[in-house]
């Protein structure tokens, strides 16, 4: 038994202070490490930056501590139970991380403890002590750790079964609002911090429809006997990472369903989308997962070309499942899946890199980009999410709606709680074969391993669905549905936005119209035919220009004035609207009331 101590001697220097006793330390030195990376999060990040004063010592007095590298150190071997003490320097509002200060702390295990090299197998237990401050008497704690001596919802000692389930359960410490629900037997809870206003019992109600939609769907029993929704309430903001037992969210507060209100909003479907996907992950990727995540190696990357499938198809699953149960109707959800074809299709990157590489190279380009993003690469949430459709779809064809990707997911639940079985590259691509009856490897190849358009029109149709094609009306146009008014002949080739200096080119297309002319991201746009305009006037003068007119265009890079001859390309028809026709009703309605 590993036993761990955290707490905070002074919330507000944002410092947890962590202890950790280790009863039969390694007799050669006891190494000690912290992971370099979160599961669920492709990106170094180094925690162990914010670890400080870290002693060791027994009952002999103080052990040396040797840093071997940025995340590993050996305490000098010592006889009997050795204890380990540091600090963590808390002050990331991300759910990746940790953050505390006088209003409340959460921490992912993964930030805070170290690992005891050697016993990561053990049985470990912690005590979450109230950080000693007046204004903490009011605390409470939400987190899916199994409690070993504490009342619900209070401080006190809880347990793991191993290392890797220790950090695989958040902690959320303050005077959140708790809303709690039931689904298929299993209890829910939605922890809410921050400042906002909700429909408490239409919330409880919506979530619960999701989850047994999603229990029912891999099938019942559920894989946990107890779940737990995080939300951190902001005024901006938008993301979750996915644990085995809970989910920790950061939503707007525009984005929960304000009393009185009942229709679902475009917000609110987004929340509602968010906490969907991070739950269809309790099966897909907390559970099936990579066999090259069996387990994880969290002290460096671990490749796999497989994140289009565990992200991809959870970003299928996540809007498709509002629709089958009944939350947004068919028009609402293919508004969705319009703005996913919308978002692959104006990347020049879909056409260089393909979901299977996206996968592959998550550590370095998806989570550390830059402004040539969308030139450069494709994102395997966005493009995996449309791959997932296209089988879905495809199967569904071919088998007159007797089978589909659901089949796939369901067969690799089975695998996975049968024989903990891990997925291998081709294992899904078998699968879809097996369960369609007819060999689909060259066309499942494509659509994972190339870089061509997706068969979508065709598939979609398929479903009686016509993919209508036009051109973006301005910076806000997500596609998805008509344009309202005029649209633009010409594309300048840029994503812009209103700034202090100017109008901010936040990207450009490559050999796009701005580009062409020497144009650049960072670029800040003061005039257009030696007039000054913001960027309303400017999408005005767009309306109005035909392709092959020539602008010229005033914009400082840093401190330089610099003047461009901007020559305006046609634009180009990248944004898509989907149609429900009257064609192919009951292959319709399959897919979307299954
Ligand atoms: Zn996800």
């Amino acid at each position: 038994m590993i036993r761990y101590h955290i707490t905070s001697r002074n919330p507000s220097s944002h410092y947890f202070d962590v202890s950790i006793q280790i009863d039969t330390p390694d007799p050669a030195g006891q190494q000690l490490r912290l992971p370099n990376w979160i599961p669920g999060s492709y990106m170094i990040r180094d925690f162990a930056r914010n670890l400080l004063d870290l002693q060791a010592s027994s009952a002999a007095g103080e052990l040396a501590i040797e840093q071997i590298d940025k995340s590993n150190w050996r305490v000098a071997a010592a006889t009997g139970a050795v204890t380990i003490e540091y600090k963590v320097y808390a002050k990331d509002l991300s759910v990746r991380a940790a953050h505390l200060d006088h209003s409340h702390g959460y921490y992912n295990g993964s930030s805070v403890f170290l690992e005891v090299v050697g016993q990561g197998d053990r049985p470990c237990e912690v005590l979450i002590e109230k950080p000693d401050a007046r204004y903490c008497e009011a605390w409470q704690l939400a987190t899916s750790l199994r409690r070993k001596q504490a009342n619900a919802y209070e401080f006190g000692l809880y347990e793991a079964q191993d290392y890797d389930d220790l950090i695989d359960h958040p902690v959320e410490m303050g005077t959140f609002k708790r809303i709690a629900f039931d689904a298929c037997g299993v209890p829910h809870d939605i922890i809410l911090t921050g400042r906002f206003e909700c429909d408490e019992a239409r919330l409880a109600a919506d979530l619960k429809t999701i989850c047994e939609y999603h229990i029912r769907f891999f099938g019942e029993p559920a894989p946990m006997d107890y779940y737990q929704f995080q939300v951190m309430v902001v005024g901006e903001g938008y993301g979750g990472l996915e644990h085995r037992a809970s989910t920790s969210l950061i939503a707007s507060r525009a984005s929960l369903p304000k009393p009185g209100q009942t229709k679902v909003d475009d917000d609110y479907r987004d929340f509602l989308g968010l906490c969907s996907h991070e739950y269809f992950h309790t099966w897909n990727v907390k559970r099936i997962k990579p066999a090259v995540y069996q387990p994880y190696d969290l002290q460096a990357e671990v490749y796999t070309d497989l994140l289009w499938a565990f992200e991809g198809i959870t970003s299928y699953y996540d809007d498709l499942a509002l629709r089958r149960c009944g939350l947004i109707d068919s028009e609402s959800y293919l508004e969705l899946l319009a703005q996913t074809m919308t978002r692959v299709q104006r990347g020049l990157g879909r056409r260089r890199q393909s979901a299977a590489e996206s996968s592959f190279n998550a550590w370095t380009k998806f989570y550390k980009q830059d402004e040539n993003a969308s030139n450069a690469i494709v994102s395997y949430y966005a493009k995996g999410c449309l791959i997932a459709a296209c089988i879905d779809l495809k199967m569904r064809a071919l088998t007159t709606s007797q089978k589909s990707l659901d089949d796939v997911m369901r067969q690799l639940w089975q695998a996975y709680s049968k024989q903990g079985q891990g997925v291998d590259p081709d294992s899904i691509q078998q699968r879809v074969s097996e369960i369609a009856g007819q060999d689909l490897a060259p066309f499942l190849d494509e659509l994972i391993y190339g870089t061509g358009e997706l068969p979508l029109a065709e598939l979609l149709e398929s479903v009686g669905i016509d993919v209508l094609r036009r051109v973006a009306k301005n910076a806000q146009d997500k596609g998805g549905k008509d344009a309202e008014g005029e649209l633009p002949a010409v594309d300048l080739g840029a994503v812009l936005k209103d700034g202090e200096a100017g109008i901010a080119i936040q990207r450009v297309t490559e050999a796009g119209s701005a580009q062409s002319s020497g144009l650049s991201a960072g670029d800040q746009i003061i005039a257009v035919d030696g007039l000054k305009l913001n960027l309303g006037q400017l999408e005005q003068r767009l309306l109005r220009a035909s392709p092959g007119d020539s602008w010229q265009l005033h914009a400082f890079r840093r401190d330089e004035l610099h003047c461009f001859d901007v020559i305006l390309q046609a634009a180009e028809e990248n944004t898509f609207v989907l149609k429900i026709t009257d064609r192919q009703q009951a292959a319709r309605k399959a897919w979307h009331e299954s």
